[in-house]
């Protein structure tokens, strides 16, 4: 049954007054366009270079403050954080939805995995461990110690527009340092509501210092000033691999760190042993879902030559049945594209293939009359013969390359020939095709599932890829080690001055 929702803009004004976001300017600020109809939902005053000085100087003083609460103390701040989000799922969700056009269960998903990380950094909070380390002299003792790091900031996508935020600033935070966030120009109500969300936590922890987390409005500029600042030793860089060739230099000059988390081009290899219809949902899920625009999304299927046509014709009447529109509604899968950009994009690529000997099903747009400022597409297969330059790039939209192959080996080198390093699967039940596919000769991605399709990650592992997706690693696993400064400490109780490697100074 269809729903009857309010206009995206009606829609989305209801949900930021529950969520608290209230001080928007009427209009004379930067428009806001939502993708489910393409109008402005609303307006947002960017920072000016004055003000976002304010925000760095003040997370600096905030630092000063929070680095010597104790790391359990701090955890306290994101578990009532975690409350907070679990009370404000359903509107952070509804906005989601609204400014990224995610559908409801994705969208929701979103906030699920925001409180997830709340959990890992709350239990993380206690177990910021060191080493101790045997010394080669008598009476010392050696450790190491991990401290905070200092403020952080965090660049975000438009397609997670809170979740990746939230893995590092969940983890940041218990590690004590400040957040600055910039995320997308084209998602700002997002981080507007997940701040005022967190406003609500800080609010019930009561001795938080003042600038301990902020968002910094604007565009490329706004990322670029952040990524210059000598005062912000981390930076935390999601989206294409175009901006982390830009960013990664402007850190590196002034010896800060970085985590890119970069552009995927995620395949996955079909072989002749695999559960086809286990295969099937995978591949449409992590092709289609999110309209494509997933960094994990499944952008390749290598499959073998015996399957090929029969896999290829079930996904194309997949992608024939499969629901789109408004992503509110409970019945849609397919959200829209983000904006036009993105549809001239994904139009693009598909005649790249085709000038490539390739040839596309699917890709047509839709609602176009319902909805002519949006771009709802339905999802194209690819066919090419055999590999070509088109399967190298990332193109950010649900167009999914198909080409066959032989043996395995083969099936590996193909996957493994893209520029991008992020999501890799196999779908077999060969045990010898399984483990391979894992090893050292196998994926060289920073994921690699089997059996299961590229995209859907759990919080709980470190997140990210190679090559030019960046080599950054966020969310779980160790990755808050990123997030403090590693010390080494030796401490002498002995009545003498014994020095390493035997070298003797005697005065
Ligand atoms: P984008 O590169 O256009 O923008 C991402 C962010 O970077 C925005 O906040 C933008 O303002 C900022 N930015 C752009 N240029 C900058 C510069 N020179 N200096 C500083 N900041 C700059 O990406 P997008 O279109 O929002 O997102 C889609 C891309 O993000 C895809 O390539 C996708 O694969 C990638 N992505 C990667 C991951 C991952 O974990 N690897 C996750 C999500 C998205």
């Amino acid at each position: 049954m269809t729903q009857a929702f309010p206009t995206p803009a009606a829609h989305a004004r209801e949900v930021l007054a529950k969520l608290g976001v209230l001080a928007l300017p009427a209009d004379g600020g930067q428009p806001v366009r939502g993708p489910i109809d393409g109008a402005i939902l609303t307006h947002v005053a960017y920072d000016d270079a004055r003000e976002i000085e304010a925000k760095v100087a003040a997370a600096c003083r905030a630092f000063e403050a929070w680095r010597v609460v104790p790391a359990p103390r701090r955890g306290e701040l994101v578990r009532l954080f975690g409350e907070e989000l679990r009370a404000a799922k359903p509107d952070l969700a509804a906005l989601v939805s609204l400014e990224a056009g995610k559908i409801a269960s994705e969208a929701a998903g979103e906030v699920q995995e925001m409180i997830d990380i709340c959990d890992f950094a709350v239990g993380l909070s206690r177990q910021l461990h060191g080493l101790t380390i045997a010394s080669e002299r008598p009476g010392h003792a050696m450790r190491e110690t991990w401290h905070p790091l200092g403020p952080v900031a965090v660049i975000s996508a438009f397609n997670f527009p809170v979740a990746v935020w939230a893995w590092n600033a969940c983890l940041a935070l218990v590690c004590g340092d400040p957040v600055i966030w910039k995320p997308s120009e084209k998602t700002p109500l997002t981080a507007l509501a997940t701040h005022a969300v967190l406003q609500r936590a800080l609010a019930r922890f009561e001795d938080a210092p003042e600038g301990l987390a902020c968002v910094v409005l604007g565009g490329r500029d706004a990322g670029e000033r952040l990524a210059r600042d000598p005062r912000i030793p981390l930076v935390s860089a999601t989206g294409s691999t175009r901006m982390g060739k830009a960013l990664a230099p402007l850190v590196a000059e002034r010896f800060g760190r970085s985590i890119l988390e970069l552009g995927g081009n995620n395949a996955m290899i079909v072989a002749p042993s695999a559960d086809l219809s286990l295969a099937l949902r995978a591949i449409v899920f992590s092709a289609a879902g999110t309209a494509g625009q997933r960094c994990t999304s499944l952008r390749r299927l290598i499959v073998h030559e015996s399957l090929v046509d029969k896999v290829s014709g079930a996904v194309e009447a997949a992608f024939q049945r499969l629901p789109v529109g408004d992503p509110r509604q409970a019945k849609t899968l397919l959200g829209p594209l983000i904006d036009r950009a993105a549809y001239e994009a994904f139009v693009e690529a598909m005649n790249q293939v085709r000038a490539e000997g390739g040839s596309v099903s699917g890709g047509e747009r839709l609602l176009i009359d319902e909805h002519p400022d949006a771009f709802y597409v339905r999802p194209a297969l690819a066919r090419l013969p055999a590999p070509a330059p088109c399967l190298r790039r990332e193109t950010f939209a649900p167009l999914l390359h198909v080409v066959p192959y032989t043996d395995f080996d083969e099936a590996v080198a193909i996957q493994n020939d893209v520029p991008q390093g992020l999501s890799s699967c196999v779908m077999t039940n060969d045990v010898r095709e399984a483990e391979g596919f894992l090893s050292a000769a196998g994926s060289d991605c920073g994921i690699a599932n089997v059996n299961i399709g590229p995209s859907g990650a759990e919080i709980g592992g470190a997140f990210g890829g190679e090559k030019e997706t960046g080599g950054g690693r966020e969310s779980g696993s160790d990755s808050w080690k990123q997030y403090m400064r590693r010390q080494t400490a030796t401490v002498n109780y002995s009545g003498a001055l014994p020095l390493a490697q035997g070298v003797r100074f005697d005065l």
